[in-house]
């Protein structure tokens, strides 16, 4: 039952070949028998997901069934949800329990859906390979015997989802957290435009680029869950008044029958080194798309791998006075010092992890009177002019593809430097620095048998183009994704 696609379940939940409460304890028996070795949840609320399915299968009975009713799903543990515990993978907020729902998962309760758990993470999602979470990192299950990386930051959801844990799962992207995962897992994940799915009630980290967003196995599915997500949020003062999406699973072709369409790809990513295995999927889908009538255009964004330096400028700046919050007074860990600056200092010292107080430091000093002006003025300005190109780029073309990566998962012991890691988001985090929206979809697997993505790119609010596109992308590398296929069982 677990390798169902969200289309799928609902077709034989709505024919009642299956029921919500069977569906669930599908996935709950499965986190009961892998939840541990991949540690892709933080925290697990059977209880809960039992409840939420009998209330599903109630509403298939008497007619009144929700748009993803019975879906069981993971929440990204940066969600709060109210009345389970929320930690974001961090020490600081171990025993927080939120009085309030977070708009993405109350429009998830709203949507049917029935829940699982709370995925695991980086700390506060400052992280590539989910390793800076407090509760250890989740473990990719492709040739999970060789402990390689989910990604990260939103690792525990594509751990979950890839191996049949979660039907799908939400995530947040600040600067490839949704992209990343997605790609070194063989699922799909968008970041969305910023402003269409609501930040209200998510764990900040740098709310100018932190974008909810979901992960899911197939393109339509994505569409599914990104459809149950999106909307205007009068509590989010950056959710956009045209936030829509909506979509019924069903994505339009945008090739064939003689359709136009232009696709740019970036020449400044022509230099960047990159696996041959993604060099030759990448050239193989780009061929795909041209042999289905797509004109393959090259488009500048000049600035572009100067985008790496701005966005480790920006968000650590964002983060230091996001976190400066969790001083021990209000809500999570308090260690008690000999007076209030010395209960800050134990508290803070004591609550966060290196990565964590490490951006801290960067984003402060990023931000003192004598670095402002060159430090972060600067990263504002090449933040605009990346925004600006990509403006100017689509002119030329209706969409832009690109990696989402260099190369496969790595093994979660890879001894990488702090800057090793940052430039591992080489190619996702301009679309956070310009606020568009990017999906990182399957494009083949590579010579090891792991799987590769390629990100498509659009202009703000054409989401719906984005995975219309990548759909062809995932039809042409039809890569096997399926839980237990993935896991050999
Ligand atoms: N890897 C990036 C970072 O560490 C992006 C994280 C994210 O998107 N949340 O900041």
């Amino acid at each position: 039952m677990i390798d169902l696609t969200i289309k799928q379940a609902l077709a034989k939940l709505k024919s009642r070949e299956i029921s919500a409460t069977e569906l669930t304890r599908a996935y709950l028996d499965r986190i009961e028998k892998y939840g541990k070795e991949l540690n892709c949840y933080i925290t697990i609320t059977p209880e809960r997901a039992l409840s939420d399915a009998a209330a599903s299968d109630e509403r298939y009975a008497n007619g009144t069934a929700l748009p993803l009713d019975g879906m069981p799903i993971a929440m990204k543990d940066l969600f709060a949800t109210h009345g389970i515990r929320t930690t974001a993978a961090s020490k600081m907020l171990e025993n927080f329990v939120p009085e309030y729902e977070s708009t993405v998962s109350q429009k998830f309760i709203d949507a049917g859906t029935v829940l699982l758990g709370k995925a695991n993470l980086d700390e506060f999602a400052m992280g590539t390979f989910s390793k800076t979470s407090y509760f250890g990192a989740p473990v990719n299950p492709w040739q999970k015997e060789k402990r390689l990386t989910a990604g990260g930051s939103s690792g525990g959801s594509t751990s979950s989802v890839a191996a049949g844990l979660a039907i799908a799962a939400t995530g947040t992207d600040t600067g490839g957290s949704i992209r990343f995962p997605s790609a070194m897992t063989g699922l799909v994940g968008i970041k969305p435009t910023y402003g269409l799915c609501s930040r209200w009630g998510c764990v900040a980290f740098a709310s100018s680029l932190d974008t909810p967003g979901p992960i899911a196995r197939t393109v339509e599915d994505t569409a599914l869950m990104l459809s149950a997500m999106a909307g205007h949020d009068d509590k989010d003062s950056t959710s956009s008044p045209n936030a829509h999406f909506t979509s019924d699973g069903n994505l339009q072709p945008v090739l064939g029958d003689g359709k136009k369409l232009r696709i740019g790809i970036i020449k400044e990513f022509n230099n960047v080194e990159i696996s041959e295995d993604m060099k030759t999927l990448f050239n193989k889908r780009i061929a795909d798309l041209k042999s289905m009538g797509a004109e393959i255009v090259e488009v500048s964004i000049p600035n572009i791998l100067d985008a790496l330096a701005a966005y480790y400028i920006i968000a650590p700046a964002e983060a230091s006075s996001n976190l400066a919050r969790y001083d021990g007074m209000r809500y999570g860990l308090r260690v008690e010092g000999e007076d209030l600056i010395d209960t800050y200092k134990k508290t803070r010292a004591a609550g966060f992890g290196e990565e964590v107080q490490r951006r801290m430091i960067i984003g402060t000093a990023v931000l003192s009177s004598e670095s402002y002006e060159v430090y972060y003025m600067q990263a504002a300005r090449v933040r605009r002019m990346i925004a600006d190109s990509f403006n100017s780029a689509f002119e030329q073309c209706d969409l832009i593809v690109c990696p989402s990566s260099a190369g496969t998962a790595m093994p979660l012991d890879s001894d990488l430097t702090p800057l090793e890691y940052y430039a591992l988001d080489l190619f996702t985090v301009a679309m956070n620095l310009a606020g568009i929206p990017a999906s990182s979809v399957p494009c083949g697997l590579a010579q090891n048998g792991l799987p590769l993505g390629m990100q498509v790119v659009g202009r703000r609010f054409d989401d719906m183009r984005v995975l219309q596109l990548a759909k062809h992308i995932e039809t042409a590398a039809s890569i096997d994704n399926r839980p237990t296929k993935i896991m050999g069982c």
